[in-house]
């Protein structure tokens, strides 16, 4: 890699988990990339903060109120005027941040469909895009490939699980491949009793087992909608139906990814268990660097288990390659009803099982339409949200519902 071409980036999410981990490779290889412009949503001390170190010429923020209070930052930080980036805000400063000339390389780790614009733009200038955020795939998979087979992007898949089938299907031929298995870890409600989960609090489902991540997607672990998530995006980003993607349930999740060929032959692609390595991976791609985190130790005993799904205690799951098979604006709807019932869920206002009955309950509600443009999967998304939460403030007012059976009460 010594003598590679100095990459220039944008973060598109930089203060969250993927986007802190995409900076810690970028900080290791100073001499392999340059960020050009960081883009975050609240949280501005961190942005500040990395502002400071890393010097973008260009950072946004969610909210006009959030560029005021970043120069407050900048401000008290010392930083000369003369050297503070570009300020901005909102969707016009994150496509901005992806269509700089300067940019050839963006990272996708904004969480929900804040992101999907950028990305999409990204993909249409023809950037490398590293792609951690889900919605971008569950929500317009079907607009941003046919984008990405038009402007002849590669998406270069950062989700752990989806990185190492990238891998693993560039040892053969894709017309003799038979299936690609997803592993998941199971979450932390794997060997909970079906019966008990109307009782689980956000800080039990918060406490993934292996994986350390954002509060949307481990809640999501939890309810396995995460996985199902997955399914979506594989189907999207290596072509496959819903029917050649199998999950399997790996606690340990050091094996991430698996193909199948024809001939019955399996490979798999294992490493350690940190989010930077698909990141440096997706930076990197063809070529490999140093390890960015410490080898698996193969002398160490380990016990690697594999197990199917429960598909019954995890409906979302089940719910997921349903949507995908269905097509149309399904998979649009279950995102954004998952991200609301998530919400209420942390917030106390539901209990576990109702998110997979908020979810079930959109769905049936909102019709499902064929988006043809990001404008249109913004008013889907819109829409599912806006029933969604009708759904969860219905079914916190009034229990006895259909929809009451995990709803937390005072
Ligand atoms: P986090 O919640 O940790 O971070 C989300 C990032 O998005 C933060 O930088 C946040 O900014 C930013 N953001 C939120 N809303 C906006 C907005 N309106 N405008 C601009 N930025 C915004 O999430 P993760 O890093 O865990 O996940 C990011 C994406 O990657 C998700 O889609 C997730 O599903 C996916 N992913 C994550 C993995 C992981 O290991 N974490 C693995 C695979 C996929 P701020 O904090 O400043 O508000």
């Amino acid at each position: 890699m010594a003598d590679a071409p100095m990459k220039t980036l944008a973060v598109l999410g930089s203060t969250g988990s993927i986007g802190t981990n995409t900076l810690d490779v970028v900080r290791r290889n100073r001499h392999l990339y340059q960020v050009y412009a960081l883009v975050a949503g609240h949280n501005v001390d961190t942005l500040c903060s990395q502002i400071l170190e890393f010097r973008p010429k260009l950072a946004a923020v969610a909210t006009s109120a959030g560029v005021a209070r970043l120069s407050d930052c900048l401000t008290a930080a010392g930083l000369p005027r003369t050297d503070w980036p570009q300020l901005g805000w909102g969707d016009a400063a994150r496509v901005e941040a992806v269509r700089a000339v300067e940019v050839d390389t963006v990272i996708s780790a904004i969480v929900g469909v804040a992101g999907l614009e950028a990305t999409y733009e990204a993909v249409c200038l023809g950037k490398r895009v590293g792609l951690a955020n889900k919605e971008v795939l569950v929500s317009g998979g079907a607009l941003v490939m046919e984008a990405a087979r038009r402007h002849g992007v590669e998406l270069l898949p950062v989700d752990s699980e989806h990185n190492g089938a990238h891998q693993c299907l560039r040892a053969g031929n894709r017309e003799q491949v038979a299936k690609l298995i997803l592993t998941a870890s199971g979450g932390p409600f794997r060997n909970t009793p079906a019966n008990e989960l109307a009782f689980v609090t956000p800080a039990q489902a918060l406490n993934h087992p292996t994986w350390k991540m954002g509060n949307r997607i481990t809640i999501d672990c939890a309810t396995l909608m995460n996985k199902g998530f997955e399914v979506i995006e594989a189907c999207w980003l290596f072509d496959f139906a819903p029917s050649q993607v199998e999950v399997v349930v790996h606690p340990q999740s050091s094996v991430h990814a698996m193909i199948e060929y024809t001939d019955g032959s399996v490979l798999a692609q294992i490493c350690a268990t940190d989010m930077r390595m698909p990141i440096q991976y997706a930076l990197t791609y063809p070529d490999r660097a140093e390890a960015p985190v410490p080898k698996i130790n193969w002398a160490e005993a380990r016990k690697w288990e594999f197990m199917p799904p429960d598909f019954e205690k995890f409906p979302l799951l089940k719910l997921a390659y349903q949507c995908q098979e269905a097509g149309g604006s399904a998979t649009c709807t279950l995102n954004a009803a998952d991200e609301i019932a998530v919400e209420a869920f942390l917030e106390g206002r539901i209990g576990y099982l109702a998110i997979a009955e908020i979810v079930q309950e959109t769905l049936s509600r909102i019709p499902s339409r064929t988006p043809r443009t990001v404008g249109d999967i913004l008013e889907i998304d819109r829409e599912s949200r806006e029933m969604a939460r009708v759904l969860v403030s219905g079914s916190s007012d009034q229990p006895g519902s259909a929809l009451d059976s995990g709803i937390v009460t005072a």
